[in-house]
């Protein structure tokens, strides 16, 4: 069986700060359940990861790793949980903070988690055959695996979750944080700056993305955040995956988290959302539509767009609940809007896994007016909870939600072309005409209810894409 070692920033149950999280928690479990390859999966280990997770972990060994002039300390430690090997490499200089990203020395952190991956192959008992390593923090170990290696059998797929994140880091850390002889400058360069994601773009094997559409939309200047071009000398070995979910995990019949459990049944969708109501201390009455978000409140998420329409369109008798933390603007309009229409509407500032759950089950509407969204996992989410999204198409959204149609009954969802508060209004006002339809919003129920989005047929395209690699040279 292929032997893939997964390298990325976040992975549930450990640390989450969005999606990348769940797709490295739950494609290594897909792949193996199925037999399509053997996944180990290498991970920081952050002082934000919960003790309980941290006291199960087993110490390896230790091994040098130069940054740059510097020589820092990487201890190897290992954790099996639900069937998957994981590795963590300690740092206390670089990964003993609050928190997850955001520091100014995110760029040199990461640089030193690429590096300690490739340091550490050895040391991993793991005679790995890909390394499939996941957006700008691991986009160096596609690079350095590359320039370091030539010789190897190795092969490397670098998938992008997000292009806008690229790991920037100033053209003279070439010299400081690298050792590198110039020859491999312009691999690492883009614009001036060193950019992680290009380096890998540049180096990888095989370059994947999280959805069809978005795999298309990258290639154009609109989306690709100044990487278009070289995604266009890459094309032919780019491809679009869509993501899937742990449906065991995100399953109303089974989470923990919720007031009662159910299947599709609107009754008991119904009494989650009195429960919530109540402890959101909003008028209490399930027959009121209720709009949710869950998100980094970031300009991604179409946060622009609903920040213009949700005062009006709160004159309509519907609820509102938003749960998210991010950009300041968004915090801070939100939560007045939220003042301003405190019987109509509740803003919680947080990031807490289990409102989101009590959220996705209570709500009728899920709100996804991304400007951009290279899969999405939210609106898989709040589909597998009977909740009907509402998004713009575009990215991953496009591939998973379709419009519904009162003609011919079919579509699982609502949805508008363009990036257009007054688009997006329109359709919050047609989705609120088919909740008070009856026979529209059976039907519309019906499709949400045969939506399913398991991992099982992407994890056999990523079994191809493995394949493709290791056929070609295979040792065995
Ligand atoms: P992205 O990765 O761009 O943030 P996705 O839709 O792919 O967006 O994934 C977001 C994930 O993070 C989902 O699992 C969602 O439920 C979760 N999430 C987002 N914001 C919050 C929050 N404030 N609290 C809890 N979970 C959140």
């Amino acid at each position: 069986m292929t032997k893939i070692l997964f390298a990325a920033s976040e992975c549930v149950p450990f640390i989450k700060t969005g999606g990348l999280a769940d797709v490295i928690g739950s494609l290594p479990q897909a792949l193996m359940k199925d037999n399509l390859a053997d996944v180990r999966v290498i991970l920081p280990l952050y002082d934000e990861i919960p003790l309980e997770w941290q006291n199960k972990m087993e110490k390896k060994t230790s091994f040098k790793v130069e940054v740059g002039w510097r020589t820092h300390e990487a201890i190897l430690y290992t954790l099996e949980n639900d069937g998957i090997l994981y590795y963590f490499i300690k740092n206390d200089f670089y990964f003993s903070r609050r928190g997850v990203y955001g520091y100014y020395d995110d760029g040199e952190r990461f640089v030193f988690f690429s590096q300690a991956i490739i340091e550490g192959l050895p040391l991993l008992d793991f005679d790995a055959d890909v390394l499939h390593a996941h957006d700008w923090q691991t986009g160096l170990a596609v690079a350095f695996a590359n320039i370091y290696l030539p010789a190897s059998r190795l092969k490397t797929v670098f998938t992008i979750h997000n292009i806008k994140y690229q790991g920037l880091l100033s053209h003279d850390s070439f010299d400081n944080l690298f050792n590198l002889s110039r020859e491999h400058f312009n691999g690492l360069e883009w614009n001036g700056m060193l950019n992680c994601m290009k380096a890998a773009i540049f180096h990888a094997d095989k370059i994947t993305t999280v959805s069809p559409t978005y795999a298309e939309e990258i290639r154009q200047p609109y989306y690709s955040e100044g990487l278009d071009s070289i995604l266009h000398e890459r094309e032919g070995d780019l491809s679009g995956v869509i993501n899937g979910i742990n449906l065991e995990d995100y399953h109303p019949m089974k989470d923990p988290y919720i007031h009662v459990n159910y299947k599709s049944s609107r009754v008991k969708k119904k009494e989650n959302k009195e429960a919530l109501q109540a402890e959101l201390g909003l008028p209490v009455n399930g027959d009121i539509p209720m709009y949710i978000a869950i998100s980094r409140l970031v300009e991604q998420k179409g946060f622009h767009l609903l920040e213009r329409v949700l005062d009006e369109f709160l004159q309509e008798d519907i609820q509102v609940v938003i749960l998210g933390t991010g950009d300041y603007e968004f915090e801070h309009s939100f939560s007045h809007i939220a003042i301003r229409n405190s019987t109509k509407m509740h803003m919680l500032l947080q990031f807490n896994e289990g409102q989101a759950r009590k959220l996705y089950a209570s709500a009728d509407f899920f709100l996804m007016p991304s400007k951009f969204e290279p899969c999405g996992l939210s609106q898989l989410i709040a589909l597998q909870y009977k909740t009907v999204p509402i998004v713009r198409e575009t990215g991953g959204l496009k591939d998973t939600v379709q419009a519904f149609n009162a003609e011919t009954g079919e579509g699982n969802g609502f949805s508008f072309a363009n990036y257009n508060a007054h688009e997006l209004l329109s359709i919050l006002r047609y989705s609120l005409d088919v909740f008070h339809d009856s026979s529209l919003w059976k039907k519309l129920m019906k499709n949400v209810n045969k939506s399913s989005f398991s991992w099982s047929e992407s994890a056999k395209a990523y079994t191809n894409i493995y394949k493709s690699l290791t056929t070609l040279e295979d040792r065995e």
